[in-house]
């Protein structure tokens, strides 16, 4: 006799449906819906029309290899030089989630940009400081941040910028003192409008000002958005990243309807990408789906050198000049240049 216990044969409810394992369903704005498959059509009178030492930019794109989004990735040219310097295209760097790499994206597309000639201003706006801290700034030995810019009459930016170790690259850095900003804001008159302010003074003088926004939608968040230009947008490449995306947007179009018609979504950028597994592509393949061209061709992979640059205090366009993640960044950076025209 087996010692077995028995075991009652039951068959399936007819109601019980597993859930599917992995792919969550992500509400996203229908009106941003593209099919990928239909940007990069070539004409066929182009081909034929080519010259073959000058082949229009939409047949160099179908010649080129296939990058991470599923698209073939364009050839970015090295930006021209620019001989002087303004006025400065604000952009947020923002995402309510914690840990997607904004402030990496900030530090290393600021160094990047600033590698290509461009004077490049870094606005720590996170009470967390991360942003001062990963470009080698102590923020308790700072005397004045962006809260005192921000809060109190008379200080002006010359006050608080610090040069940073990148030439043509300063930083307004920030403290905890900032999260008491976000209170005392709600009882000042265009309380959206403080952050905006206080950077127009330094449009003339930089070709991008990058706000390395605090992981939420709080005041400090729509004062970024309010004072920008652009936003970008970084997104892990995980399922979960989607979702809260639309939430962004959402917040994004009522800053546009209220407080900054000009406002515009500059792109999406994967980090933390890992061309290993089909999960990143699949996620990639979705966000692609969603935002068609707004997703940049560049996707940042997951690296260890990216904690290692923190420790060091310093981008990785300097610490590892050579790497992957430099070489991604930069690649970023030009695709940056040619989205936005003028910079
Ligand atoms: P956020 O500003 O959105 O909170 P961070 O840029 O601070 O995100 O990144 C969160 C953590 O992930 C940091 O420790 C950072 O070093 C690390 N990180 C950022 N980008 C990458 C990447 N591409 N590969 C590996 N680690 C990364
Ligand atoms: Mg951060």
């Amino acid at each position: 006799m087996s010692s077995q216990p028995f075991q009652a044969f039951e068959p399936p409810g007819p109601a019980e449906e597993k859930p599917h394992p992995v792919v969550p369903q992500v509400e996203l704005p229908p009106s941003r819906v593209h099919n990928p498959m239909t940007h990069t059509a070539v004409p066929t009178e182009a081909i034929s029309d080519a010259a073959p030492s000058d082949p229009p930019a939409s047949v160099a794109a179908s010649n080129r290899p296939m990058g991470a989004t599923g698209r073939p990735m364009p050839l970015f040219p090295d930006p021209p030089p620019r001989e002087t310097h303004g006025p400065g295209r604000i952009i947020a760097m923002c995402n309510q989630k914690g840990g997607v790499g904004k402030t990496t994206t900030t530090i290393n597309l600021g160094a990047a940009l600033a590698e290509y000639g461009r004077k490049v201003l870094l606005v720590d706006f996170d009470p967390q400081g991360s942003l001062s801290v990963g470009l080698g700034v102590n923020p308790h030995e700072i005397d004045k941040t962006i809260y005192n810019l921000l809060m109190e009459r008379g200080v002006t930016i010359d006050d608080v910028v610090l040069k940073t170790n990148v030439p043509g690259m300063d930083l307004l850095p920030s403290n905890i003192d900032l999260s008491a900003a976000e209170v005392q804001l709600v009882t000042e008159v265009a309380r959206e409008q403080v952050l905006s302010r206080v950077l127009a003074p330094a449009i003339p003088d930089y070709d991008f000002i990058i706000i390395d926004c605090q992981p939420s939608l709080g005041l400090l968040t729509v004062n970024a958005l309010t004072a920008a230009h652009g936003v970008i947008v970084p997104l892990e490449t995980e399922f979960f990243a989607l979702r809260g995306v639309a939430m962004l947007v959402e917040t994004i179009q009522k800053v546009q309807d209220r407080l900054n018609e000009e406002l515009e979504i500059d792109g999406l950028v994967a980090t933390m990408y890992d061309s290993r597994t089909v999960h990143s592509r699949e996620v990639l393949a979705r966000l692609v789906e969603a935002f068609g061209d707004k997703v940049f061709h560049t996707a940042i992979a997951r690296t260890v050198r990216f904690p290692e640059t923190t420790v060091a205090g310093e981008p990785i366009t300097t610490f590892a000049s050579a790497s992957g993640g430099a070489y991604s960044y930069r690649q970023l950076a030009r695709e940056v240049l040619e989205r936005c025209p003028g910079t």
